[in-house]
């Protein structure tokens, strides 16, 4: 049996930070954290030794944990939906403080997932309507419950990028998304293949969705919307060319994350 000491320097040395080492313990093991800080010891229980080997494997401490915390939310996963990232909650944080003064009635959070970016579009404007899509009738699933446990009212709906809207004639202010958007043959760290590959990969040259979206977005997005999504940075010159090709009355800005990557594109529909 292993003791609270060695099991964290064992996950020290595994590359888990602080705050998901103090989950673990509170959530996962129901052990007071600060007590082990303080220099008690517990014998950990049979389930700690067992999630070492397997985050010794690369799986992910957020799915052993099964959730993380977005934007002031907590927001439940599963190996069946992407791992909400810094960056997208940076997206967020740049979204509210763009429209700090903006009045929107109805947003679309495009590839939703967890529901993260959808729910975090209902803190920012809460008098909106918020629709969440997603292909994944399990990411619908989690979406669902992420909504009732963070008391928040979104509409879900399960469909392929923006055929439901486009079939019911409903068009929105603000659009976000984080579409899957690495290229197939990309060299990517062995964390990411614990993750579901829809939603990561974007076809032979990541930009599948943004294809498919693209072509479709003029007519679900109202006069003067925006559309902000989450990109690859070295693809950004290709989702440009994309945009001005297939939505030629959008005007385009680029936008670096905290390591100063390209990795939010805006497009504002101009309509004279
Ligand atoms: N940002 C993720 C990563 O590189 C990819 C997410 C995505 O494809 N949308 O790990």
């Amino acid at each position: 049996m292993i003791n609270s000491n060695n099991y964290v320097e064992k996950l020290i040395s595994l590359g888990l930070s602080q705050s998901e080492i103090k989950d673990l313990f509170i959530h996962r093991y129901n052990i007071d954290y600060n007590q082990v800080l303080q220099g008690r010891l517990y014998m950990m229980p049979a389930k700690a030794e067992m999630d070492i080997e397997v985050l010794a494997r690369g799986y992910p401490s957020a799915y052993i944990l099964g959730f993380v915390e977005f934007y002031g939310m907590k927001i439940n996963v599963s190996d069946k939906v992407l791992i909400p990232r810094p960056e997208t909650e940076e997206l967020m944080s740049i979204i509210e403080e763009e429209n700090k003064h903006t009045l929107i009635h109805t947003a679309l959070d495009l590839c939703t997932g967890s529901g993260c970016i959808a729910l975090s579009l209902k803190k920012i404007f809460s008098q909106a309507k918020i629709y969440a899509s997603d292909i994944s009738p399990y990411a619908i699933q989690i979406a669902q419950k992420n909504a009732e446990e963070n008391k928040k009212v979104i509409y879900l709906v399960l469909a392929n990028y923006l055929d439901y809207f486009v079939s019911h004639h409903i068009k929105v202010d603000y659009l976000v998304s984080n579409p899957p958007y690495i290229p197939n043959q990309m060299k990517v760290d062995k964390s990411l293949s614990f993750e579901p590959k829809i939603a990561l990969f974007g076809g032979p040259d990541g930009l599948d969705a943004y294809r498919m979206i693209f072509k479709d977005l003029d007519q679900v997005l109202i006069d003067h919307g925006v559309a902000m999504f989450e990109i690859e940075d070295t693809l950004v010159d290709d989702i440009l060319l994309m945009a001005k090709d297939k939505l030629p009355h959008f005007s385009s800005k680029v936008i670096k994350d905290m390591s100063g990557k390209d990795r939010f594109i805006k497009l504002s529909k101009n309509i004279l």
